[in-house]
């Protein structure tokens, strides 16, 4: 049985303190859970504190760039979906300029699973308001305070047509490693969002403001995560109470299946050195 530590690569530069510590941890504890190889494996991240994390993880790992973890990651999966797909990121990378890609990943469903860490905060740059910034959150660049309302990740990707959505927290990091395994195993587009809090730039909301805020579905009696309308309605009330757990969960065709099922092999195990293996693709796309 593989240990946390056999899958740690380098030492993180994160602050003393930052959540995203927890979420590398939880991370490797449910690739573990799952019975996952490093080389089959495949960790993608776009830019920001959280997107270092691929880097820490001794996985494959593609560090790109800014809001575009989700194109290469359903790249990755769609070339070889014999792989197990993570994409990772802050708030300012998937909710900014990657929110197009995360609505149209969510309703595309590639069997990939993407984790948020959101600490409401951009903190590689030294501490801006983000799009889950909470109105008048006051930074160095909004002294009177963010004006916007804030982005509901959770509603966003429940009304994108997420199959899988859950949200943790890194101060429970076996709950949020059970989600994590949870959000691998399901087939389809899974989107967990994790509180994980920046220490040095985000002053408001902190460890003890989370705790105070949030709850655990689980202690809800009765509450069904196959329920569309009961998640619409948790998710609604996420800036007064945050729900840690599965909110929802849905089986429905993934895109593999409907879109690129009818090639015998996947594209990335082709042999591209042998045109003839590729006739048929030119057949059907050189016709006229
Ligand atoms: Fe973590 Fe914030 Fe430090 Fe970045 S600046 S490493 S998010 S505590």
């Amino acid at each position: 049985m593989p240990k946390i530590n056999d899958f740690a690569h380098s030492k993180p530069t994160w602050c003393p303190g930052c959540g995203h510590f927890a979420v590398l941890n939880a991370l490797s504890r449910a690739i573990i859970e799952c019975g996952l190889k490093k080389e089959e494996t495949v960790c993608v991240s776009g830019i920001g504190c959280s997107s270092k994390l691929p880097e820490y993880l001794d996985t494959y790992g593609l560090h790109t760039i800014h809001g575009r973890s989700l194109p290469h990651a359903q790249g990755v999966k769609l070339a070889n979906p014999a792989l197990t797909v993570i994409s990772v990121g802050g708030d300012g990378d998937g909710f900014a300029i990657g929110c197009g890609h995360f609505i149209h990943a969510a309703r595309r469903n590639v069997d990939i699973t993407y984790i948020l860490m959101n600490n409401q905060v951009y903190s590689l740059t030294k501490g801006q308001t983000s799009p889950t910034s909470d109105r008048g959150f006051i930074t160095k660049t909004s002294p009177e305070g963010a004006q916007e309302a804030p982005v509901n990740v959770l509603l966003t990707a429940l009304t994108a047509g997420a199959t899988f959505v859950g949200c943790g927290f890194s101060s429970d990091v076996a709950g949020l490693s059970s989600l994590i395994a949870a959000g691998i195993k399901h087939r389809g587009f899974s989107f967990i969002n994790v509180i994980s809090p920046c220490v040095t730039f985000n002053k408001l909301n902190t460890y003890d403001s989370y705790k105070k805020q949030s709850y655990k579905l689980s202690d809800i009696a009765g509450y069904d995560p196959h329920s569309y309308e009961k998640a619409i309605e948790t998710a609604a009330g996420y800036f007064e109470k945050k729900p840690l757990g599965l909110l929802f969960k849905t089986e429905t065709s993934i895109f593999k299946e409907t879109h690129i099922s009818e090639h015998p092999i996947a594209p990335a195990m082709q042999d591209i050195f042998n045109p003839q293996k590729h006739s048929h693709l030119m057949q059907k796309y050189l016709r006229r």
